[in-house]
C-alpha cells in the first residue's frame, strides 16, 4: 500500500480508509492555537506526538474583544497562556510563525528556517484582515482583528474623549464587529461633549444576515445621540485624517476603526492547500483538504461544500470533528462528516441593548448581555479548566471582574 504522506487527495481517497502509521507515535502537527486549534488538541490523547505551534503565546477570546474599548474587559480577561493549555493536555507547545507546510514531504517550516516532520497535519490558521484593498487602511485605520489591537483602540478613545471641541470615530464595516465597537463607544463615551461617530457599510443595511428588525433597533438607540450611519457607500480611501467615500464625499476622522472582516491567509495558497489567493482551503465535508490527504483544515481557515458563519463555536466543532477524524485515518478507520449544530447569535450593544438572534427571530433586552458574559465566562472554564493555582486564581479574578461589572449594570 503507498503511504498517505502527502498524497494528493482524490474523491475516491474520501470513501478510502488510509493506511495508519507505523510509528509507535504517529506526529501530529496542529498549526494556529485559538478555538480550532486548541480544541483539536485538546481531542487528542497522549498516544500521539502532538506538536501545537502559534505565533503568539496566548489563546485570545475574541468573540468579546469590542469590550475593550470601553474599558468593561481587560486583556487579561480575554487571554489564556497556550503552553499551559497545550502541555496539560500532554503535549508540545512552539511558539513560531509557520511560513510553509510542506504536505508531500510531511514537513511544516517556521520563519526562523526551523523544520517539524508530521505524519498529520491540521491546520487551524484562522483568516486576516480583509482591507479590500482600499489605500491608505494599514498605515491609517486600526484593525479590530486582536486582543492588542482593540486595547489600543480602546487607550486611543479615551484619550481623544479628553480632548476638546468637535472630535470625530469613523468606523468602517457596519456588521458584528462594527456595531458591537459602536455599541461599546455609547457605553463608554455616548455622552461626551462633541464626539461624534460616523460607521459606513458597504451594503444597504447594518448587520447583513440579521433581521432589518436589529438595524432599525440600533438607529432607534442612537437617535438621540451624535451618530451617523452612511450604508451602501464604499470606502475608496483612508488618510491620516480622512475617509474617503465612493461617494466623493470625505469624512473627517480623528481614529478610524477599520472593521472589514476577514479573508484567507496567504499560507493557504502558498501550501497549495488553496488554489488562488484569499481562498479559504477547500475541504471535504469530514474537514480532510481536497489537496493532500494528510492535511485537516479547521474553523474560520476551511473553505467547507456549504459555506457556514465565520464562527468561534463552529470553529472550535470543526477543531474537535478533525482531530477524531485524524485519529480515524491513521487507524485506518473511515471518516465522519462536520455536522454543524446551529446556535442562535448574540449581538452585544454596549449597555443599551443585546440581540439574541435565531433565524428569523429576534429577542432583545439589555438583560440578554448577562447570558453573552454566561457563555464566555462557562467556554474560558470549558478550554482552561481551573486546575492548579494559575488557572484557578485567573478564573476567580475572571468571575469576581465579571460579577462586579453586572452587579454595575444592575443598578
Ligand atoms: C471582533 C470579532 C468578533 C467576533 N465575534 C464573534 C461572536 O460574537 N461569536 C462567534 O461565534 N464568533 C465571533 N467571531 C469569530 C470568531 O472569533 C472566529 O470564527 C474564530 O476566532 C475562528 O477560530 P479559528 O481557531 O479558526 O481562528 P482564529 O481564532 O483566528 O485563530 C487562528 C490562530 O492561528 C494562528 N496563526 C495564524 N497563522 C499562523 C502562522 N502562519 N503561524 C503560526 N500561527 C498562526 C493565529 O495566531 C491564531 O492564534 C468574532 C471575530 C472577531 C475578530
Amino acid at each position: 500500500m503507498r503511504p498517505w504522506n502527502g498524497r494528493r487527495h482524490t474523491r475516491r481517497a474520501e470513501a478510502r480508509p488510509l493506511a495508519a502509521s507505523t510509528r509507535s507515535r504517529p506526529r501530529i502537527a496542529v498549526v494556529g492555537a485559538n478555538f480550532a486549534g486548541i480544541a483539536a488538541a485538546q481531542q487528542l490523547g497522549r498516544e500521539y506526538a502532538v506538536t501545537v505551534i502559534d505565533r503568539s503565546p496566548w489563546f485570545e477570546w475574541l468573540p468579546n474583544i469590542h469590550e475593550l474599548l470601553s474599558g468593561v474587559k481587560r486583556p487579561a480577561d480575554l487571554r489564556l497562556p497556550r503552553k499551559r493549555l497545550v502541555n496539560r493536555a500532554g503535549h508540545r507547545f512552539v511558539r513560531a510563525e509557520v511560513s510553509a507546510i510542506d504536505a508531500r514531504r510531511g514537513r511544516l517550516v517556521t520563519a526562523t528556517g526551523r523544520e517539524l516532520a508530521f505524519d498529520a497535519c491540521i491546520v487551524a490558521v484562522g483568516g486576516v484582515n480583509e482591507t479590500f484593498g482600499v489605500r491608505g487602511v494599514d498605515a491609517h485605520a486600526l484593525s479590530f482583528k486582536g486582543v492588542d489591537e482593540c486595547a489600543e483602540i480602546g487607550r486611543r478613545l479615551a484619550a481623544l474623549a479628553r480632548q476638546r471641541g468637535r472630535r470625530s470615530v469613523v468606523i468602517v464595516g457596519g456588521g458584528l464587529e462594527g456595531i458591537e465597537a459602536l455599541g461599546e463607544i455609547q457605553r463608554r463615551h455616548g455622552r461626551a461633549e462633541g464626539m461624534a461617530v460616523t460607521v459606513v457599510e458597504a451594503g444597504p443595511r447594518l448587520l447583513s444576515g440579521t433581521p432589518p428588525a436589529v438595524d432599525a433597533a440600533v438607529r432607534r438607540h442612537c437617535a438621540p445621540r451624535d451618530v451617523r450611519f452612511i450604508t451602501g457607500t464604499r470606502v475608496t480611501a483612508v488618510t491620516a485624517r480622512r475617509v474617503r467615500l465612493a461617494s466623493g464625499e470625505l469624512l473627517r476622522s480623528d481614529l478610524t476603526i477599520w472593521t472589514g472582516g476577514v479573508t484567507a491567509p496567504p499560507l493557504l495558497r502558498e501550501s497549495g492547500l488553496a488554489d488562488r489567493p484569499r481562498q479559504w482551503a477547500p475541504v471535504a465535508q469530514s474537514l480532510r483538504s481536497r489537496r493532500f490527504d494528510n492535511v485537516f483544515v479547521a474553523g474560520d481557515a476551511a473553505g467547507l461544500p456549504r459555506p457556514l458563519g465565520k464562527q468561534a463555536y463552529y470553529a472550535q466543532q470543526m477543531g474537535n470533528c478533525a482531530a477524531g477524524n485524524v485519529r480515524r485515518a491513521l487507524a485506518g478507520r473511515p471518516l465522519r462528516d462536520f455536522v454543524p449544530a446551529p446556535k442562535p447569535m448574540l449581538v452585544a450593544f454596549g449597555d443599551l441593548d443585546t440581540f439574541l438572534v435565531s433565524g428569523r427571530t429576534v429577542l432583545a433586552s439589555p438583560r440578554l448581555a448577562a447570558l453573552k458574559e454566561a457563555v464566555f465566562q462557562l467556554t474560558m472554564a470549558q478550554i482552561d479548566p481551573p486546575v492548579g493555582a494559575p488557572a484557578l486564581r485567573q478564573t476567580t479574578a475572571r468571575l469576581a471582574g465579571a460579577a462586579q461589572r453586572l452587579m454595575r449594570r444592575g443598578r
